[in-house]
Order: structure tokens, then C-alpha cells, then sequence
């Protein structure tokens, strides 16, 4: 079994600046020198490393290129590859290659930790343990049981686009609210064979290396004024906004509101509506206030996260898409990303 770590920084390198004793990024030698258990592993371990590793803080579209990239050059090389990242954006990261990896058959498998790999309570000794055999797990046939990208986190295996950074303190930070967990981790790895993706089709992975950042999130409360929403409209190049809005895709029915949101869509800005609230999700007929966006033009994100939303947008303007072929295909589950 051939794996490959992709090491790009985050609190699981990190070690203490001892002047000002905050945490900052360092070398995978250290890290990995810290796990002695992974050489009891009967896999054939390689590595690579962004140079330098960074605080996913800082994690921007390139980085997830550089990331596709490096699996689309190794990627018959390997049976699965597990990446190293921080916490903060890794949510954003598993949604990002979910859609640049178009046809992916082999595990792309995110992972982290809260505590650095050097501290004597660290997560982080476990989470990669776990991941590597997460990422060589096989049916009887020989055929890699998680064939999308996924997170790893403390006792579950979590949907990559599903995935949310729930807590900035628990070991058990990520969530998947709208989706089950693909594995529950306890003294066996067990899977849910039915939540697990398959792609329908066994063409060779493609993968896309251009995401559009012309897109942003804005998110409504009952003190927004129509200058503030006007001014974020009028936001130059915007092509895309994921509208962040009440309960089941609720926003107000003030006539100022209503006629802004359908300018903008006139204007040919991709509007998707997408809720606040941590689970479930929008249900735009429900409620006038939600109708009325709708009847504006407003695509429903249904049960998709923030971070998938923003995310599948930076994908299809990258393909050079129309608004409108970009609406149809934001209603549209391309790799599980939404029920
Ligand atoms: N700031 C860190 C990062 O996202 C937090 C972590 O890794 O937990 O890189």
C-alpha cells in the first residue's frame, strides 16, 4: 500500500515561538519525527511539504492548486493520499478539491489537530494515524472504501463538502450537520457503507486548476440598510454571492430589499441563497419572505454548507460559465455536496 502525505502546515507542525509563545508552522521532519508509531504501519509512506508550511489562515486558491496538483501528478502512483492541514479553512479546502478533483476514485483524506504534534496531550498523533489507515482502508475486491475527499477528525470520518468547523476548542471540532458520518471511529474503523460516495462513472480523474475569486458571502441581519446591502451588491467584478439568510431561506420583504437582489441578479450576479442556521437548510416556498427571493431570481442552496457554496461558485466561474449555466448547476449535486 503506497500512501502520500501532503504536508501544508497547520497547529499539527506547529511549535512555540519562544519569544512571543504563539504558535507557528514548522518543518514535517519534526512532525513526523514526533509519531514514531507510523513506521509500525505496514504501508510504504512518501511524503511532500509546502515550502514554507503555512497557518490555513492563510491557505488561499493556489494553495488547493498546488494541492490538485500534486495528486494529479502522483496520482497513479499512490493508492491514497492523506493531506496535513489546519483547522481554520480545512472545511474550505475539502469542499474546494471535491470539485477540482472531477472523477476522483481514491481517497483524498484532510486532517489536522487542535494541539500540536509535540504537546503530550496533542490529537494530532491519533488523527494522522487514523487517517493513514482511513486512506489504505480496501473492500474485498481491493477497491478503496472512501473514493472522495473526506475529514478526518477525532471519532469521525466526515464528508469533505459536507464539513464544518463546529468548535475552536474541542478535539471534536468538525461536523458534517447535514449529512451522517462516512465512518464512526472507535476500537474498529466502522463505516457506513451507504453514506460512502461513488462516482457514477469510471472516467480518469480530471482535475480543474482555475477557481474564480470573484465571488463573496454576505450575510443578512435585521440592522442591514439598504446603503450597506446596496454597496455589497455594487461590489466591482462580483459575479457570485452566497446570500447567508434566516431560519429555512427567509429574508426581508421591505420593497428596497426585494428590488436590490433583483437588480443585481438583472445585473447577471449569481445569488445563492444558503441559511444561517448550522443544520438543515433552505426551503424558499415555505414562507412569503423566502418566496420573494425566489420570484427575484435567487437560487436556492438547498442543504449545502457556506463553505461548499462558495466554493462550487469559485469552480464554475472558473470553467468560464454564464450566470445562467452556473444557476442550473448550483441546483445540481455534482459530488454529494448537497441533498
Ligand atoms: N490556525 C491553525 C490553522 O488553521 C489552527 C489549527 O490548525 O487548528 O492552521
Amino acid at each position: 500500500m503506497k500512501l502520500l502525505i501532503i504536508y501544508t502546515g497547520g497547529t499539527i507542525g506547529m511549535i512555540e515561538n519562544p519569544e512571543t509563545h504563539a504558535l507557528h508552522p514548522f518543518d514535517f521532519s519534526h512532525l513526523i519525527d514526533n509519531v514514531p508509531k507510523v513506521k509500525k504501519l505496514a504501508y510504504d509512506i512518501d511524503h511532500i511539504q509546502f515550502s514554507p508550511p503555512i497557518d490555513s489562515a492563510n491557505m488561499k486558491p493556489e494553495h488547493w492548486v498546488e494541492i490538485a496538483m500534486a495528486i494529479e501528478h502522483d496520482y497513479n502512483k499512490y493508492d491514497g493520499f492523506v493531506v496535513l492541514h489546519g483547522t481554520d479553512t480545512m472545511a474550505y479546502t475539502a469542499s474546494a478539491l471535491s470539485f477540482m478533483l472531477e472523477n476522483l476514485h481514491k481517497p483524498v483524506i484532510i486532517t489536522g489537530s487542535q494541539l500540536p504534534i509535540g504537546e503530550v496531550r496533542t490529537d494530532g498523533e491519533e488523527n494522522l494515524i487514523t487517517a493513514l489507515q482511513v486512506a489504505a482502508a480496501r473492500d474485498r475486491h481491493g477497491e478503496a472504501l472512501v473514493q472522495e475527499v473526506a475529514i478526518l477528525f477525532e471519532n469521525h470520518l466526515w464528508r469533505g463538502n459536507r464539513s464544518t468547523k463546529m468548535s475552536a476548542d474541542n478535539f471534536d471540532a468538525f461536523k458534517s450537520n447535514n449529512y451522517p458520518p462516512l465512518a464512526h471511529i472507535g476500537l474498529d474503523i466502522e463505516f457506513d457503507f451507504e453514506a460512502l460516495y461513488r462516482s457514477p462513472d469510471r472516467r480518469p480523474l480530471k482535475v480543474h486548476h482555475r477557481m474564480d475569486t470573484a465571488v463573496m458571502i454576505v450575510e443578512l441581519n435585521p440592522g442591514m440598510t439598504e446603503f450597506t446591502l446596496q454597496h455589497l451588491l455594487h461590489t466591482p467584478g462580483i459575479k457570485g454571492i452566497v446570500l447567508k439568510t434566516f431560519g429555512a431561506g427567509n429574508a426581508p420583504s421591505d420593497k428596497w430589499f426585494i428590488t436590490a437582489i433583483r437588480e443585481a441578479v438583472k445585473r447577471g450576479v449569481v445569488i445563492v441563497n444558503v441559511t444561517q442556521c448550522v443544520n438543515g437548510g433552505v426551503k424558499d416556498s415555505l414562507y412569503d419572505t423566502g418566496n420573494s427571493l425566489a420570484g427575484a431570481g435567487v437560487v436556492s442552496g438547498g442543504d449545502i454548507t457556506v463553505e461548499a457554496a462558495i466554493t462550487k461558485l469559485m469552480y464554475l466561474f472558473g470553467m468560464d460559465m454564464e450566470p445562467d449555466q452556473v444557476r442550473t448547476y448550483m441546483r445540481h449535486c455534482l459530488c454529494g455536496e448537497q441533498s
